[in-house]
């Protein structure tokens, strides 16, 4: 039997054990000393003055929106291509999501298309970090500034990741980090919000802690809040990742160099992932694309899990899920996003993978779309 390859899973080690069975033994299972240490050192990590952690980037990127004020009439620019919790936290506050479409060959947002799409309502751009690799920060910003736009980050598949040597999550008036499983580090469950201002650092603190303000008793409530706390439990094992995030990112970018070499020689049907000029990935994900467009990519993936190896089409298009077509956007509206969904697969990519395995996996890989190109003649 073959060995089996998950797309994903996170590396765990004795340090995260140790500092949960600290949580544990503490009695003081939320709101303690450990989700105060970890936003102090994700901070100091991206770069900004404020740290905000949540229980899940969805969370942090709800918050984000209401504490920049966004909210009914107003339109919010960002990427169909994209995990759906980023155009989700913008219905979440009443906002309407305008897609822009992408850039082909980093899958990130265009900022011509972003431009395009400016109406008297835009309040906001939300670009997304895809897959590891910041968006085109300068374009972007540059556009907000012309038009009065505010920008927030989703920076939730991108940390550590750098622009022109400005790490990802330091740009917008704040970013978005998300730390589920399969990310560069997890928590569990769990998400941040980082940002400069005092304001929105505070707006996002009493938001997650049902409105409370910090001066007020337990049960004073300034505004209409939320239960988006991050635990003691998320936060230790936040807590041993972050100190660990060196090691966690090197081995990523070291995994992506194998996979590039072991695909080299398939070059004629995949695409492996291009990183642009002045940009670092970091590697959330690794994707290749089927370069025959004739090729059902669902059926490669099929073939590749009868063989042991999961893959995942990455990213359906979010303007072509069933909710946002009631919404009114349609197949067509934005081409290159939908080629690109329609033809791209993530790999197996976490830390563990052996030079051995990424060659078995690309191997695998290169059979079973060879016998597709066969199909097709
Ligand atoms: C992971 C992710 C999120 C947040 O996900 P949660 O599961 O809520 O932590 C948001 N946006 C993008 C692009 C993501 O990849």
């Amino acid at each position: 039997m073959a060995k089996k390859y998950n797309i994903a899973r996170p590396y765990i080690t004795t340090r995260e054990e140790k500092y949960v069975l600290k949580v544990l033994r503490s009695g003081v299972l939320s709101i303690g000393p450990f989700v105060d240490a970890f936003e102090k050192a994700f901070a100091k990590r991206v770069g900004t003055r404020y740290a905000c952690a949540v229980s899940s980037g969805t969370a942090g990127l709800h918050l984000a929106m209401l504490a920049s004020g966004i909210g009914p009439g107003d339109e919010v620019i960002t990427s169909p291509l994209s995990f759906i919790a980023s155009a989700n936290a913008i219905l979440y506050v009443g906002a309407t999501p305008v897609f822009a479409d992408i850039d082909p060959k980093t899958y990130n947002i265009d900022p011509k298309e972003i431009e395009r799409r400016i109406t008297k309502r835009t309040k906001a751009i939300l670009p997304v970090h895809i897959f590891g690799q910041p968006a085109d920060m300068d374009a972007i910003m540059r556009i907000a500034r012309k038009h009065k736009l505010i920008v927030i980050e989703d920076a939730c598949e991108s940390l550590d990741a750098t622009y022109r040597r400005k790490k990802a999550g330091t740009f917008g008036v704040s970013s978005v980090f998300a730390f589920y499983p399969n990310k560069q580090m997890t928590t569990g469950e769990g998400g941040m919000v980082v940002t400069n201002s005092k304001k929105i650092d505070e707006m996002c603190r009493s938001l997650r802690n049902q409105g409370r303000t910090p001066n007020m008793q337990w049960l004073d409530h300034a505004y209409l809040g939320y239960n988006y706390r991050m635990d003691e439990m998320s936060a230790a094992v936040g807590l041993a990742q972050i100190e660990n995030i060196d090691f966690l990112i090197s081995e990523r970018k070291r995994l992506a160099d194998m996979y590039h070499k072991a695909l080299g020689p398939l070059s004629q049907i995949v695409e492996v992932p291009y990183t642009a000029p002045g940009a670092t990935h970091t590697w959330f994900v690794y994707v290749v694309r089927i370069k025959n467009p004739r090729i059902n990519r669902d059926q490669v993936i099929n073939d590749l899990a009868k063989v042991g190896v999961q893959t995942k089409p990455y990213l359906p298009a979010i303007h072509l899920f069933e909710f946002y077509k009631k919404l009114g956007h349609r197949r067509g509206d934005h081409p290159i996003c939908e080629r690109a969904s329609a033809s791209t697969i993530a790999l197996p990519f976490y830390i563990g993978l052996k030079a051995g395995d990424v060659k078995h996996i690309a191997g695998v890989l290169g059979d079973v779309l060879k016998k597709h190109e066969r199909i097709q003649k």
